[in-house]
């Protein structure tokens, strides 16, 4: 059997066995019974080297059975806001640079909490993850990211009635509305994600670096010429636009026909975002985020991202929209591939639309677009004509 053994020191582990007469056979266990004679094992499987089945009579049967989280884990990421990915193993902030850091600061991992691991490697990140806990109790203050948000406390309308939309949005907690008092939010708590920026009712909310007159200003430069030629996408940052950074490194081909739009987090996709956009006639719109259930670098941000975004789909294709023209995409960093399948597949659907039925629809749609934008298009720095 062809093996090679990932880590430091397995391959030497894997030729002991050999020598001392493990048989490793490549194929898949179809079924395990006991023989009624001999009340010995029979495994059936194949052997995926020669093509062929096989049985073996064994005395014993080890099955090697799935890892899976700690019971009460689920719990733990619910209390102490930590992500947790696909297999529900806890979730590291970033794969490259922060490998030990949980997602809620002061917070980091060692061992089997994040996946499975080896004795040697769990040491030697329990050494790593003490050593980033001491950073942190070392020093007497402590710099944040400067792309929270702030409230605009003259907009925010808990002064005078209930609202508090953002309070339950924030997957941090970062954010307290007091009865009859505005919205505040935590600054050491937010983790900038976004997402209470694009609840807010009131667009009473602004992140810093990542305003909405910034965002409104790419879109309007990406869709100047020939819109219906072109997919606007709003990538996350740490999955589906590291995805599209390694399609591109990794020389994958795609259509040169996307214009893309950096969000730290799907939650950050206002959906007023995506009105823009298609009222300035794009092509095709495309949200992509990091995979459900659990992949958020934010927690929960691409569900929220998704609710909001499937109610206003229905909306859309409601008012004569084609639903091919607006798709949410769900493409993890290390999916440069995937990245690039998905805008080949979108521009083929853009140009089996074509582009007069693009323009149709856009001609069709802009009215109630605008009637529905005419807060953000009636502010001075807002206004702009869309392309023809
Ligand atoms: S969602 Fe907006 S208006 Fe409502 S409480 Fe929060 S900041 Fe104020
Ligand atoms: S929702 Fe995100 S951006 Fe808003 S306060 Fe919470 S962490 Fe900060």
């Amino acid at each position: 059997m062809d093996i090679r053994s990932p880590s430091k020191g397995y391959e030497e582990f894997y030729d002991r066995a050999r020598d001392r007469g493990v048989n490793f056979i490549r194929g898949r266990v179809s079924r395990i019974d006991e023989d009624p004679k001999t009340h010995n094992m029979v495994v059936h499987s194949e052997d995926a080297n020669l093509g062929m089945p096989i049985e073996i009579e064994a005395d014993m049967v080890v099955l090697a059975t799935a890892a899976i989280p700690k019971k009460g884990s689920a719990d733990i990421a619910r209390i102490i806001n930590l992500s947790r990915g696909a297999d529900g193993f806890f979730m590291e902030s970033h794969p490259k640079l922060k490998p030990m850091d949980a997602p809620t600061d002061g917070v980091f991992y060692a061992g089997a909490c994040q996946g499975l691991k080896d004795i040697p490697s769990s040491v030697s990140q329990g050494s790593g993850a003490a050593a980033r806990a001491a950073t942190v109790l070392s020093k007497t203050k402590w710099k944040i990211e400067p792309i929270i948000s702030i409230v605009d406390e003259t907009k925010c309308r808990n002064k005078t009635a209930k609202c508090g939309v953002c309070v339950s949005k924030c997957p941090y907690g970062a954010i307290e509305a007091e009865p009859n008092k505005p919205a505040h939010i935590i600054t050491a708590s937010c983790h900038g994600c976004g997402t209470c920026v694009a609840e807010c009712p009131q667009h009473a909310i602004t992140q810093m670096h990542f305003t909405d007159a910034q965002i409104i200003a790419q879109i309007r430069a990406a869709l100047e010429e020939k819109p219906e030629e072109k997919i606007m996408a709003f990538l996350c940052n740490w999955c589906s636009y590291a995805g599209a950074d390694l399609a591109g490194i990794s020389r994958c081909e795609y259509p040169p026909s996307v214009r893309v739009v950096r969000v730290m987090c799907s939650g950050r996709v206002d959906k007023d975002f995506i009105l823009e956009a298609l009222r300035l006639g794009a092509g095709m719109v495309l949200v992509g985020a990091c995979h459900l259930p659990y992949d958020c670098h934010y927690i929960n941000g691409n569900y929220k991202m998704k609710a909001r975004t499937d109610a206003l789909k229905g909306m859309l294709i409601k008012l004569g929209m084609s639903p091919e023209r607006f798709r949410v995409e769900y493409v993890s960093a290390a999916e440069g591939i995937r990245y690039a399948e998905v805008i080949t597949e979108i521009d083929a659907d853009m140009k089996a639309l074509g582009k007069e039925k693009i323009l149709a629809e856009t001609a069709k749609l802009r009215p109630i677009l605008e009637n529905m934008l005419k807060r953000r298009l009636s502010a001075p720095a807002s206004a702009a004509k869309p392309a023809a």
